[in-house]
């Protein structure tokens, strides 16, 4: 271990920027901020080596890091002339937590460290403010017992209201029959006099004793080791843990320990806290921005308990007009200087930063910098524009935008022609429309998603508590704070629609009040909405609409057109999308798709008439029968290829003849039994006698694939029929057409040599009819592990091979894919697949038959196209292996395409950086 103990203050830092590993993002920026000059509070951070290193130990800090700590306290003394533990001049610290990556809220904190009954005293003289003195010791001994003594908040509530009634009564404010939301407004902290909280903190400290068996620690030392302690504790805390596994966070990655002098906002009306953006984290929008409180301390911004204000006077936030509150406004001069500061962090580090600060007394400090969390829209327009400006390059631009961020921008808003009824607005915390029923706890937001249901969460404000029910929520609405709320900055970070600060609604006992105004502001009436019902939240312009609200497809910006340029000229994947309508393929085709990679021939079945057909087919019980039904299916087939092949003119579409077990299409219920009774003539007895025939004990490994052109060629003859029929038609027409006749499940040559020949013998047939040839390739799909080992034989007789991913994950694994939902959780908990190997590649396992199926054919066909059409088509992970791999395409879901596209992108720039300068001989 190095180390143990960074250094910052008055200039000069033992870190930088670079060693987030080391120092958590929050250490390595304040060290690169004192460097450059920017008014910092000096500190030291204790490292992310020493937190694994207490974890190893049992939870005991290394020998030794308590002495280096006592040392860089005595440096802070020296700094600032003031003393740790002394009340005649006293020295107050905070330790606060911060990992590599941001973990917005879910570690802990804490504030004021370092005082007494005596201490605080000192601090009143020193300060000039026993009101000011009282309210920082009550909120550290809040903090404290809750974080380190594991006395939880709510046992302080009842002290913290009689507190305000005895300040109610001094002032005159009939404080009887208000509820504790309504005594808060009443009687804010600011109006706390020292005498009410002298009693408070008493009272404070008789609940720690009651609760603990202990008298709340006295001694500043002792404070400060309990509160280290506690800050590595949290990285393993429950909602750490949750957050981790949500945002792939290694456990083994640990926190680092900040310790820093306080600086107060809280000192009187010339100070405040607050936080900010270097550029608009919504929309990308190159304003600086953010939110600020006169008179308080950073928890009061970061809890949501009081709107901010705007920090200038254009930024107003909610739209509204500035009324004078804006930091512009109130602190000029302070305002000019964090302005410079936001500028000179934004060019220096590249990026568009997150800050937070506070001004005591007029004088500014920055307590924190880091790249800043965004919405997909944002990102896409802060890389295009950045690259804009000289300040990276384009292909920097690239590699910042998460693709995974951008489906946000694909997804559909509000309909704004739809009727609409509208219940509220609040502020535009995170973009998108979510429809779902109100649910007013996060357990239950989760319990009614697992059943499938959309809910929004509705809450007052949201806490780190609420983690797992906002990420199984659609959307997010609370009553209180701000655009930097924790709810708004975790729906941001999830991509999820949310509605904050909405304060025409109060949330209590299993309901919602909303307060309903004209359009003068003047209250109307009021509503109630109750557990279950429907409400739309419009995150993009902070509306709130009661019942569900119909959308419209994303309207996609001329930035993203640009960003998507940009990737498609550096990518060498291609992209294709799975699409089995000619719906499908325009949209596919609209968001980039440069051909079909997998039409699955199966659903075009399902339609009322098809259905019937297809059933009679099934339940002949000679081939004439069979050929019979198929005869109706073959226009309807045919169709459905003319309109998918004029839709992607010019381009390659791959067709899969029939792949799922028959018995999938058999009537389910009686109903449909009597029905197909009635129309083939068999009897209801007879057709219940065929489906139970049919029926398979593992129907994924059973009849289905190549295999039911084995047993039944006339399918595939029919289906053949219909794709060259149709193309000959739209080559008539002058339509470039490029078919591609896939066979699924394929394992051995045999069943290729016997499908081509067949295929071919048809094509010969209808070329023939129709006095034209059309070019068309045939290839297979590679399902099967023995088809990835025997891939040799099958490139014998294929042009082409698409990797079926899901199947050859299936039984690769020898997991079920429709039974894997039960237990695959737990296999990712447990640390078996890092993730679930459905959505991203097996690399190690399934990308070896990959790659092995790749050289085998490729050494007896050089030529054969690769492609992928399973799910991992649109996943980025993997499509950085398909990449590396050199397959030839990708194929996925036609809303994943621009993901694909800009994925394949970073992964060809990846290869790039990978295999290093190139030598120049
Ligand atoms: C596959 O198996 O990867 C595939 C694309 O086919 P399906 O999902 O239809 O089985
Ligand atoms: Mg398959």
């Amino acid at each position: 271990m190095g180390r143990s103990i960074y250094f910052f203050g008055a200039g000069q830092a033992d870190g930088d920027a670079q060693q987030k590993d080391l120092l958590g993002g929050k250490g390595a920026g304040l060290a690169e901020m004192t460097r450059l000059g920017i008014p910092v509070p000096p500190g030291f951070t204790v490292t992310t080596e020493v937190c694994n290193a207490y974890y190893a130990a049992g939870k005991v800090l290394p020998a030794g890091v308590e002495d280096e700590i006592k040392a860089a306290i005595g440096r802070l003394e020296s700094l600032r002339g003031a003393r740790f533990g002394s009340a005649d001049a006293p020295l107050l610290v905070s330790v606060r937590s911060g990992a590599r990556a941001s973990m917005p809220g879910m570690m802990d904190t804490i504030l004021n460290l370092g005082l007494n009954d005596e201490i605080a005293q000192g601090l009143a003289r020193r300060t000039g403010s026993e009101r000011f003195a009282l309210d920082a010791y009550r909120r550290f001994i809040l903090a404290y017992a809750d974080i380190v003594l594991g006395v939880p908040r709510d046992r302080f509530e009842d002290a913290l209201g009689r507190a305000r009634r005895q300040a109610a009564a001094k002032l005159g404010v009939d404080a009887t029959r208000l509820n504790s939301a309504e005594l808060e407004r009443k009687v804010p902290d600011s109006l706390l006099d020292p005498e009410s909280l002298a009693a408070l903190i008493q009272r404070q400290k008789d609940i720690v004793l009651g609760a603990t068996g202990r008298p709340f620690p006295d001694d500043p030392a002792a404070q400060l080791w309990g509160a280290i302690r506690a800050v590595f504790d949290s990285w393993k805390n429950h909602r750490a843990e949750v957050y981790r596994k949500i945002h792939d966070i290694p456990e083994a990655w640990g926190t680092a320990c900040t310790i820093q002098v306080m600086v107060f906002g809280n000192l009187g009306d010339d100070s405040g806290t607050g936080v900010a953006f270097t550029r608009d984290p919504s929309t990308g929008e190159r304003r600086f921005y953010g939110e600020w409180l006169p008179n308080a301390q950073g928890e009061d911004v970061v809890a949501g308990v009081r709107t901010p204000h705007p920090l200038s006077l254009t930024g107003t936030g909610a739209g509204g007009a500035d009324d004078g509150s804006s930091l512009e406004a109130r602190m000029p001069a302070v305002y000019a200087e964090l302005f410079a500061v936001q500028g000179k962090l934004e060019q220096h580090f590249r990026e568009v930063q997150d800050l937070e600060f506070t001004i005591q007394q007029n004088e500014l400090f920055l307590l924190q910098c880091r790249a800043a969390k965004r919405t997909g829209r944002a990102a896409v327009r802060i890389a295009v524009e950045m690259a804009k400006e000289g300040l990276i390059s384009q292909r920097e631009a690239i590699l910042r935008v998460d693709p995974g961020s951008i489906d946000q921008l694909l997804h559909p808003s509000i309909d704004p022609s739809a009727p609409k009824e509208l219940l509220a607005r609040g502020l535009p915390a995170s973009p998108g429309a979510a429809t779902g029923q109100v649910v007013f706890s996060a357990d239950e937001a989760e319990r009614r998603a697992g059943q499938g249901r959309a809910v929004i969460l509705v809450r007052s404000e949201t806490s780190p508590e609420d983690i797992h029910g906002m990420k199984a929520a659609r959307g997010i609405l609370t009553a209180r704070g701000g655009m930097t709320s924790h709810a708004a900055v975790v729906a941001r970070g999830m991509g999820k629609s949310c509605v904050a600060g909405c304060s025409a609604i109060s949330v209590s006992q299993g309901r919602m009040a909303v307060t309903t105004y004209d359009d003068h502001g003047r209250t109307t009436g009021a509503i109630t909405v109750k557990d279950g019902d429907l409400i739309t939240l419009d995150g993009g312009t902070g509306t709130v609409y009661l019942g569900a609200v119909p959308t419209v497809p994303a309207a996609l910006s001329d930035e993203f057109g640009e960003l998507m340029a940009w990737a498609d000229a550096v990518r060498r994947l291609r992209v294709r999308s799975n699409a089995d309508t000619p719906h499908d393929a325009r949209t596919a085709r609209n968001f980039g798709a440069e051909g079909i990679g997998l039409c699955r021939t199966e659903h075009m079945f399902f339609d009322e008439e098809r259905i019937q057909a297809m059933r009679e087919m099934i339940l002949a019980d000679s081939e004439l029968g069979r050929r019979r039904a198929l005869a109706k299916l073959l226009p309807f087939q045919r169709s459905d290829f003319l309109g998918v092949f004029r839709e992607m003119a010019g381009l390659p579409v791959t067709i899969r003849l029939l792949d799922p077990p028959l018995h999938e299409f058999l009537p389910q219920d009686e109903a449909q039994l009597a029905q197909l009774s009635r129309a083939t003539g068999v009897s209801a007895e007879d057709l219940r006698h065929k489906s139970e025939e049919l029926a398979e004990y593992n129907p994924m490994l059973g009849h289905r694939g190549c295999r039911l052109a084995i047993t039944s060629p006339e399918i595939y003859e029919m289906q053949a029929r219909a794709i060259l029929e149709a193309a000959c038609e739209v080559a008539a027409a002058g339509i470039e057409v490029e078919p591609e006749i896939m066979i699924p499940l394929s394992m051995t040559r045999r069943e290729l040599s016997l499908t081509r020949a067949l295929v071919e013998e048809v094509a010969e047939k209808v070329f023939a009819e129709k006095g034209r040839r059309v070019d068309f390739r045939f290839g297979t799909m590679i399902e099967l592990p023995r088809a990835a080992l025997r891939a040799g034989e099958l490139a014998e007789e294929s042009e082409f091979f698409s990797f079926g991913t899901n199947d050859l994950t299936q039984t690769t694994l020898g997991i079920s894919r429709d039974d894997a939902g039960r237990f695959l959780g737990a296999y990712v908990e447990a640390g078996v697949f890092a993730k679930d190997p459905f959505q991203s590649l097996d690399v190690a396992g399934v990308g070896e038959l990959v790659e092995i199926g790749r050289d085998r054919g490729r050494a007896v066909r050089p030529g054969l196209k690769l492609g992928v059409c399973g799910e991992h088509g649109g996943d980025p992970s993997s499509i950085a292996f398909f990449e590396r791999a050199g397959l030839d395409y990708v194929s996925c879901s036609p809303f994943r395409v621009p993901i694909a596209r800009l994925a394949a992108a970073q992964a060809a720039l990846a290869a790039e950086a990978a295999r290093g300068p190139r030598a120049t001989d």
